[in-house]
């Protein structure tokens, strides 16, 4: 037997609740390797698949947990043998597939990636999909033509897990990084990650007013979608690229066609999801490559299963700074 954090639907209320309890291996889904999970961690879906569910789990019981690090146990592929270390983020695992908020796990070897050299299983989980997903939005404004010659880059969002490791990955490159945060305390630890400038969400926060503004950034990390998004793509300079990874602040885009028209920016639709095995590695080694490790422990909040079920609640207000790591042992 071993512990799971395992979300129970009630049929009559149709409310969900969240409590660590012991499950066994025969309780797990099908697939060919089954991973001894080290750590797991909390990113903004986990939030909604531990408490309202947001349309993304279908069945009850549900084992949340989106992302998991750890070493395989048995395998019946032959691209992973026991003792392989090994990460894996997305294939909708911890929403329609149970997840990583359980000691085991068991799952299809297509959706596993060997954990890169350079990284232990702790700091895969610091990074996670809130990271994977930054590090596919800073190679797509690279592959775009970003370098740091062109200008500042804008990070929204700045103080979650998307933009901390942005930021902290972007500022390491040699850019400028302008971070835009709704928490002025954090100010301190953006500087730490490597942000030259504060941008308050203020700022940022009305909708547009005037289809093109100042042409103020070369490239942008936007975790927050809405008015937030459509304003940017206004600031946006001359062929700048904006890499749209998350709709924390609405899913709305009240933007305008003209910057597209006259600046020729491009907006760039990022998934972590069902990104191809090839992305997936090239993005985890360029992880273990450009992301400080000393800033990915500056972004570690350490936690357990039991923290779980108020910490996804806290998520979604908006208030869990930089990257949960769950040690689910
Ligand atoms: P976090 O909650 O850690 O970070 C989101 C940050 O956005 C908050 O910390 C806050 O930053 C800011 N924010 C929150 N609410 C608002 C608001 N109403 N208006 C403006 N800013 C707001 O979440 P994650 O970093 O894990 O995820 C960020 C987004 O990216 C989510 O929408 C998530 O679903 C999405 N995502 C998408 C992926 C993909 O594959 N495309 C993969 C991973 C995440 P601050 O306090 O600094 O203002």
């Amino acid at each position: 037997m071993f512990k799971a954090l395992m979300v129970e639907k009630d049929a009559e209320s149709g409310k969900t609740s969240a409590s660590v309890t012991e499950i066994g291996l025969e309780d797990l889904p099908e697939g060919e390797v089954t991973v001894a999970v080290e750590y797991s961690t909390l990113n903004y879906k986990d939030g909604l698949c531990i408490g309202p569910g947001g349309g993304l789990v279908r069945n009850y019981p549900h084992v949340p947990g989106i992302d998991f690090a750890g070493t395989v146990e048995s395998s019946q592929d032959p691209r992973y043998a026991p003792g392989d270390k090994v990460v894996l983020t997305g294939w909708r695992v911890g929403e329609a597939h149970w997840g990583g908020y359980a000691q085991k796990a068991r799952v299809r070897a297509d959706w596993l990636v060997p954990l890169p050299e350079g990284l232990d299983t702790r700091q895969a989980m610091a990074v996670g999909t809130a990271g994977f997903t930054a590090m596919l939005a800073v190679m797509a404004l690279e592959d775009h033509g970003l370098t740091p010659g062109r200008g500042p880059v804008l990070v929204t969002g700045a103080a979650g897990g998307v933009g901390s490791v942005a930021t902290a990955l972007l500022a390491h490159l040699g850019y400028e990084v302008a971070a835009v945060t709704g928490r002025p305390e954090q100010e301190g630890y953006l500087r730490d990650l490597g942000a030259a400038r504060i941008v308050p969400r203020e700022e940022l926060a009305e909708t547009v007013k005037r289809p093109l503004e100042s042409e103020t950034w070369a490239g942008c990390v936007d975790a927050v979608g809405g008015a937030m998004l459509a304003r940017v793509l206004g600031q946006m300079a001359y062929g700048g690229s904006v890499a749209a990874v998350g709709l924390a602040g609405g899913a709305q885009l009240p933007a305008t066609v003209v910057p597209f028209l006259l600046r020729g920016i491009s907006l760039l639709g990022i998934d972590s999801v069902m990104q191809p095995f090839d992305n997936r590695l090239r993005a985890w080694r360029r992880i273990a490559g450009d992301l400080p490790m000393d800033k990915l422990e500056e972004m570690i909040r350490p936690a357990t299963l039991a923290e779980l079920p108020a910490l996804g609640e806290a998520i979604l207000k908006g208030q869990v700074k930089g990257r949960v790591v769950v040690d689910v042992n």
